[in-house]
């Protein structure tokens, strides 16, 4: 692709970089996005770079980690076409209009397997969405972002990854002054639900149908002809969905913002606020600030995991059925499979967690039973289900729970696995360490008030091997002690 086709006036970088990038969704109709430079920053400079993506993508890390001003979008990689994204979403349940207002997709990376990654710059400046914003991020939110995104990728769930964070020399307002930074992410791409909820709204038909097709091309190539493409991609996306939340739920990953906007039909987890790891367990635990009413809360993500796929089915009906009858009974049939997914994938999950390799009628009350006892005792989930591993004899002195541990000794004499196998199995499905609400603010801190990023880099390094367990790692497994449950909170104001 020839330079003058860019549409961009910043100065781009070339050499061997290893960029690779194109750009299928510029190809999507117009409604979908709008072309735009970043914004550059006064003074770009790296804080963090994640040197074993940037091989995955292709690209020289060594090299490009000395280049700041990429990542702050001063300069453009070599190829790029930027551009901002159109979307819609329910905000807590309420319907806007959004966009990226803050983001900026450079391109898609094709990497040397093939896979075609998403590169976006967030907290790039002001588009034409940004509404009242000031399309910046601030330095902490961004190095949170980047710390649980890497942690989840760590633990084996799907999610869009960081590649940097460099700051930019410029104050922006939020609560207090605080360093502007822009976080490079990578993503299998950034369509979200409110991406066909925009175009839906619009009534744009042909936008909805190509954006059906292209999404199923690129997450869901195995389903491309089908019958009813629509229906076929909510099917993918409902499985996709309810096989995510499992996995969250399995590890205790509360999201904190699940706005339809804020659910990928690639079924990565994107878009990181005011997310956290519960401690205690307790289906009511919810983190943050402005979740008032719990509607995110831990217990809920599933349910409303259905309720924004319910929306994606409202905006697909056009194209599910002629007669609108039959497109709401598909639709409705659809959605009303999520529920026996998520279960069947949660149970999976927490079978694992058990080191239960067979299958028995009475698993899911066996589970249940410990959950119950957890939540009694305010027990920490991670340290709980990790410790459960290590003791053959409960140390409890508590009647219900060493009650609970002799019926699934029970249970585990019933399956024809080894001890070392169930051990082995355990150790793989319960990590040791997650990011701890009290090491993540620890390590922002350090990072944020006194450019100390040493507490950062030693807990991704803990983060990077969470089912591994070493004395070097025991910091980072004790909860948040001194915190009540329920008081840590984060903030939306990201
Ligand atoms: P989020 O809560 O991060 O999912 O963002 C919701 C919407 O608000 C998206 O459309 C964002 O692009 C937009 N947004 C968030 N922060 C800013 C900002 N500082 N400037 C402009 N738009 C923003
Ligand atoms: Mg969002």
């Amino acid at each position: 692709m020839s330079e003058s086709v860019i549409s961009s006036s910043a100065p781009t970088i070339s050499g061997s970089f290893g960029w690779n990038l194109e750009h299928s969704y510029a190809r999507l109709p117009a409604m979908l996005f709008e072309h735009l430079d970043p914004t550059p920053v006064k003074e770009p400079r790296m804080v963090v770079f994640n040197y074993a993506l940037a091989t995955e993508l292709g690209l020289n890390g060594a090299a490009l980690a000395q280049q700041p001003g990429v990542f702050a979008g001063n300069e453009l990689p070599t190829g790029a076409k930027p551009l901002a994204q159109a979307y819609a979403g329910h905000q807590y349940g309420n319907f806007t209009g959004l966009g990226d207002g803050r983001a900026i997709l450079l391109g898609e990376q094709v990497t040397p397997t093939g896979q075609r990654l998403d590169v976006q710059l967030k907290g790039s400046g002001p588009t034409p969405f940004s509404r009242r914003g000031d399309g910046r991020a601030a330095l902490g939110p961004m190095l949170r972002e980047f710390i649980i995104s890497e942690a989840m990728h760590a633990l084996g769930i799907p999610t869009t990854r960081s590649l940097a964070v460099v700051t930019t020399g410029e104050k922006i307002w939020r609560q207090e002054m605080q360093p502007g930074a822009v976080l490079t992410r990578i993503a299998a791409s950034h369509i979200r639900v409110g991406t066909f909820e925009w175009a839906a709204a619009h009534g744009d038909r042909e936008a909805l149908q190509a954006l059906v097709e292209y999404t199923l091309q690129r997450h869901y190539p195995e389903r491309v002809g089908a019958e009813t493409p629509g229906l076929a991609l909510l099917e993918a996306a409902i499985e996709r969905q309810a096989a995510l939340i499992a996995q969250w739920q399995c590890v205790g990953f509360i999201h904190g913002v699940m706005n339809t906007d804020n659910m990928a039909l690639s079924g990565e987890t994107i878009d990181y606020g005011p997310c956290a790891f519960m401690d205690a367990f307790d289906p009511a635990t919810v983190f943050s600030s402005i979740d008032r009413h719990g509607r995110y809360a831990y217990g809920n993500q599933p349910q409303i995991a259905q309720w924004n796929l319910a929306r994606l089915a409202e905006a697909l009906l056009p194209l599910l059925h002629a007669d609108e009858k039959q497109a709401i009974s598909a639709a409705n049939a659809a959605i009303e499979s999520f529920k026996p997914q998520f279960e069947n994938r949660w149970l999976s999950g927490v079978r694992a967690k058990l080191g239960l390799f067979t299958e028995e009628d009475g698993d899911r009350a066996l589970v249940e039973s410990l959950l119950t006892w957890m939540k009694e005792q305010k027990a920490d989930f991670t340290n709980t289900f990790r410790a459960l591993n290590r003791t053959k004899t409960p140390a409890q002195n508590d009647a219900a729970f060493t009650a609970w541990h002799a019926q699934w000794q029970d249970r585990l004499s019933r399956q024809p696995q080894s001890q070392e196998e169930v051990q082995q199995r355990m150790q793989a499905h319960n990590p040791a360490v997650i990011p701890r609400n009290h090491k993540v603010e620890e390590a922002l801190e350090a990072a944020v008030k006194k450019q100390d990023l040493s507490v950062m880099q030693r807990l991704l390094t803990a983060l990077g091997k969470p089912y591994d367990f070493s004395d070097s790692q025991s910091e980072y497994t004790t909860p948040s002690s001194g915190h009540a449950p329920g008081a840590y909170q984060t903030f939306c104001g990201t």
